[in-house]
């Protein structure tokens, strides 16, 4: 099976081809720019292990960087390449101002207790600490697979414990709790911003015509492979915002089938209380966990891990649209049969970028000190106010209470963070569709998103005066 990194560097050099970038600096660009690779003793009860750690900052172009930290017990230096890479091109397709990186830990967080994940947390922070490879203004970190908020607080925590006096001491990571400097809507970002992304892509009739598909998101069937931080979220918003109908679902212990539709929020309760997705109410129990990746539906949705769809069983996906919600789910090899087939790809580094744009819109909270709204809600409320309340007097009719407490609303931190997040996901959808259908060579929407990105970052260089 290709290796992840092989695999991202295979895809920057087919949409690289297609660019009139000179080769030093698509050389600089693909190129990580700094690895730090550590490995620390960690007591666990009697005994002590050594674990194995990785930060990597792909690209220095902006700073700070920014990436998630993965807990996972195949964590090794090249896939934290590969993620720290695909970073950087999502940062510059939806335009948040911030080179990539990534944080990996070799561990099973499933083999530990909450108090030792933490002192393998404040550890690892403690080596970045000592590195200069955290900081507001260096390398910010945020959860990416096995990692959540509670791992980012005390991330911050430690960070603080070092820092005292750094004014922007909160902004070193994304991702925190809310009631830690936080940002609502932060946990959902990325799960949200696969929806927004799907349904752009639903809503393109041509597209749609060419699937075969009718245009919309509303009635597609779904399929979703992980229900962690980010398919959760892509299912139950695509549910309850979009009517789209989750026909099967894929998890650790198995893989399950309903036509007539799964409630995501109720699967995960059932999760949560019986430790399982299997033997949920009407659903029928799939052979193995990856039968789910070839069930007859519209839109596929791969949000657990890289490489789960390779050459060997590319054949027998039967999805018309692919929704990369896990960073590298496709490998190159794999891509070029689905291809071949027909199938949409919508790449990860567009399609799951939700989750970097909300922090990114964190970091501004935390370097500004304020929430989002404050200053501004109760001002637009009262306008607003104003406002329906001259239309009546001019018009001599009223409008319902529901219908002005709708009108008069001023937009709170939630609001204005989903909305900065829908605009941000639909403006860079149509960037990059548009570039495909405007360029003749350009076949499909991996090769359109990287060379926007490549585009942008190669322009970054030169107004740095690197570059000629
Ligand atoms: P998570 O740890 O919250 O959830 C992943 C889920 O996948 C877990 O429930 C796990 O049990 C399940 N899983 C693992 N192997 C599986 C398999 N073979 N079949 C079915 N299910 C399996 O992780 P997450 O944060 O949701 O991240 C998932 C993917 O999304 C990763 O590729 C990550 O890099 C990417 N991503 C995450 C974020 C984020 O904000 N968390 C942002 C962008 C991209």
């Amino acid at each position: 099976m290709a290796n992840f990194y092989e695999s991202v560097n295979r895809n920057f050099d087919s949409a690289a081809a297609l660019t009139d970038i000179s080769k030093g600096l698509l050389e600089q660009i693909k190129v990580c720019n700094a690895v730090y690779q550590v490995k620390f003793p960690v007591r666990i009860g009697n005994s002590i292990k050594v674990v194995e750690a990785y930060r990597v900052q792909h690209s220095h172009h902006r700073l700070p960087t920014k990436g998630g930290i993965r807990y996972s017990s195949h964590v090794n230096q090249e896939e934290v390449m590969a993620l720290a890479t695909l970073m950087t091109y999502k940062c510059a397709i939806v335009d948040v101002p911030f080179g990539g990186a990534k944080g990996g830990v070799r561990i099973n967080p499933k083999e530990y207790t909450e108090s030792q994940l933490e002192s393998i947390t404040r550890r690892y922070t403690t080596e970045l600490i000592r590195k200069n490879f955290i900081g507001s203004g260096l390398d910010v970190p945020a959860p990416d697979y096995g990692t959540g908020s509670r791992e980012m607080a005390w991330i911050v925590d430690t960070y603080m414990m070092f820092k005292n006096g750094d004014i922007d001491q909160t902004a070193c990571v994304t991702g925190k709790p809310v009631n830690q400097n936080g940002i609502r809507g932060r946990e959902e970002a990325t799960g949200r911003g696969v929806f927004y992304g799907l349904r752009e892509a639903c809503i393109d009739a041509d597209d749609m015509k060419k699937l075969g598909l009718e245009k919309g998101i509303a009635g597609k069937t779904m399929v979703i492979q992980g229900l962690g931080n980010v398919g959760r979220y892509v299912g139950m918003i695509s549910q309850d915002e979009g009517d789209a109908k989750v026909i099967g679902v894929s998890e650790f212990e198995g893989a399950i089938y309903d036509p007539s539709g799964i409630d995501i929020a109720e699967l995960v309760k059932y999760r949560e209380e019986t430790g399982s997705i299997m033997g949920f109410p009407n659903s029928k129990a799939l052979p193995h966990r990856d039968d789910a990746l070839f069930l007859d539906c519209d839109i596929l949705v791969p949000a657990a891990l890289e490489n789960v769809i390779h050459s060997d069983n590319a054949h027998k996906v039967k999805a018309k649209i692919i929704g990369e919600a896990a960073n590298g789910p496709i490998t190159a090899n794999a891509e070029a049969i689905l291809e071949k087939k027909g199938v949409l790809i919508i790449p990860d580094m567009y399609i799951n970028a939700g989750g970097v744009t909300v922090s990114y819109f964190e970091w501004l909270k935390n370097l500004s000190h304020m929430r989002f709204g404050r200053m501004e809600k109760r001002f637009n409320a009262n306008t607003y106010e104003g406002i329906v309340n001259v239309i009546e007097r001019l018009s001599n009719k009223t409008v319902t209470d529901k219908e002005k407490a709708f009108l008069t609303r001023g937009g709170d931190e939630i609001d204005l963070v989903r909305s900065g997040l829908e605009e941000t996901m639909v403006t860079a959808y149509h960037t990059i569709n548009g570039l495909k259908k405007r360029r003749k060579k350009v076949t499909n929407l991996r090769q359109s998103s990287f060379i926007n990105a490549l585009e942008k970052i190669a322009s970054d260089y030169k107004s740095l005066g690197v570059f000629p």
